[in-house]
């Protein structure tokens, strides 16, 4: 008689969160094709293919990133593919890259994909992407219905980078709603920057309709008023957006940004020049040349298959190097709004803010997991509400019905954290291990696709998931 196996895998004696089926203490986790089979106090031992004893660590549903980055619309110096094993060996199992461009996308994932399941956006650069500055509603009409057919989940307003005017920024917003497609917005707009004056604008270009707003905590850094008085009227702008804006925040200090100057040796990007003002450095070569050898700034840099911060001379080279069109980073993300940002309620207890996300992948600062861990360590988070912002309000978001939770029949996304250190220690997508003891081991990746990027996905040979937006908090109750 041959014993029957009622799972491919159990996780053995760990402390599952589940606040979707209110578990919360020490049970097993069965797993068997790919989907959690049950989740029970114990189970034999004889039923499981594989045991993975995760004793005293906590088993939460897999992290899913709202904001990453893991391709990129233009040349970057660093290969941003390289954020797929960075991102998993953070403990994440499903990103939304923000942006980028789904083709790209494509070619990084199976070249050095780690597990994940990805969603696509492109970002809208002119002439790059999109073949005019301000594009007419037509343009943008046949570029969303484009990045769908390329298996895109919609589009990114580069507000901070490639501004519109407001006009064409709400016809961004209305030809992505119209296709039910995904739209995000890093604010700005010509007539305002990457900060709360690009941020008031938004409700008036959001018109009607539906939008993620990206990185709240990107314009609340202090650059029009003080950072809580930001923090405030952030949270008051989107009370007022409540059922028509998605948010997230990020916990890194570090942002992330690019130190192009022009033939004046002035500073192209209001991000970079933010970065600068914020300390009192001219918005040029010589204000970036000097930041960077402060170790104020950082330039980013691939060594040994992951991007990493570097400062100094050798920064400067770096910049230099790529005639200064290179990713930097300067930590101008104030502790004190992340940490308002993060744990900001309504009355009833739901979260102001919906999710933590990373804004990193390629960028490191993939700290999302162990900061959210420290803000329950301190007390500002159950461990319930982490799991809720980490995993289960961004599974809604992204309209993704079969993660988030540990229902029977979900999909087997699972993520382990160390309760000593808050990071993650193990992950797995669809059952299979992609992340052990913080060294990335899947390959690969799932593409998860509109109806529209179905033959786009097959023809990749990489597996991938259908996805309907209508599911998805973006256009909850939209007609
Ligand atoms: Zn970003």
């Amino acid at each position: 008689m041959t014993i029957h196996q009622h799972f491919d895998t159990v996780l053995i004696n760990g402390r599952v969160v589940d606040p979707t089926n209110n578990i919360d203490g020490k049970f097993d986790v069965g797993i068997r094709l790919g989907k959690i089979a049950s989740v029970a106090e114990r189970i034999p031992p004889e039923q499981a293919g594989d045991i993975i004893d995760v004793t005293g660590q906590i088993v939460i549903p897999g992290h899913i990133d709202t904001h990453a980055h893991l391709s990129s619309p233009f040349n970057s110096n660093v290969d941003r593919a390289y954020g797929h094993a960075m991102l998993v060996e953070s403990g994440t199992t499903t990103a939304l890259d923000l942006a980028g461009d789904p083709t790209a996308m494509v070619q990084g994932m199976i070249k050095r994909g780690a597990g994940l399941n990805v969603a696509s956006l492109m970002g809208l650069v002119p002439h790059e992407t999109v073949p005019e500055d301000d594009p007419r509603p037509a343009v943008l009409r046949d570029a969303v219905a484009d990045v769908k057919r390329r298996g895109g989940f919609g589009v990114k307003m580069l507000g901070g980078y490639h501004p519109f005017t407001p006009e064409s920024s709400a016809d961004v917003v209305a030809a992505a709603n119209e296709q039910l497609a995904w739209v995000a917005f890093h604010v700005g707009t010509k007539d305002s920057g990457s900060d709360m004056t690009g941020l008031r604008e938004v409700p008036e270009i959001t018109g009607n309709g539906r939008l993620h707003v990206a990185h709240i905590n990107s314009y609340t850094r202090g650059m029009i008023e003080e950072p809580h008085e930001e923090v405030q009227e952030a949270l008051g702008l989107i009370e007022n957006m409540r059922s028509q804006w998605i948010t997230e925040a990020y916990l890194a200090q570090a942002n992330g940004t690019n130190g192009l100057c022009d033939e004046n040796g002035d500073v192209v990007y209001n991000v970079a020049q933010n970065c600068l003002k914020a300390r009192g450095y001219p918005t040029t070569d010589e204000g970036i040349r000097e930041s960077l050898m402060d170790g104020y700034g950082s330039a980013l840099i691939e060594r040994g298959g992951r991007v990493i911060m570097v400062t100094g001379k050798e920064a400067v080279e770096i910049w230099e190097s790529a005639s200064t069109d290179a990713s930097l980073s300067y930590p101008v993300n104030p502790p004190t709004s992340a940490f308002s940002l993060a744990t900001a309620r309504y009355e009833d207890g739901t979260f102001r803010i919906d999710a933590i996300s990373t804004d990193g992948g390629s960028l490191p600062r993939n700290v999302a997991i162990e900061r959210t861990m420290a803000l329950v360590e301190f007390g500002a988070l159950s461990m319930d509400e982490a799991v809720i912002k980490l995993s289960y309000t961004p599974s809604r978001m992204l309209g993704l019905l079969n993660k988030g939770h540990f229902t029977e029949g979900a999909d087997a996304d699972v993520t382990v954290i160390n309760p000593s250190s808050g990071k993650a220690s193990m992950s797995l997508v669809a059952g299979e291990l992609i992340m052990l003891n913080r060294r990335a081991i899947g390959k690969g990746g799932t593409w998860l696709v509109l109806d529209e990027g179905k033959d786009s996905a097959a023809a990749t040979g990489l597996p991938y998931e259908v996805i309907n937006l209508e599911n998805s908090k973006l256009y909850a109750s939209w007609s």
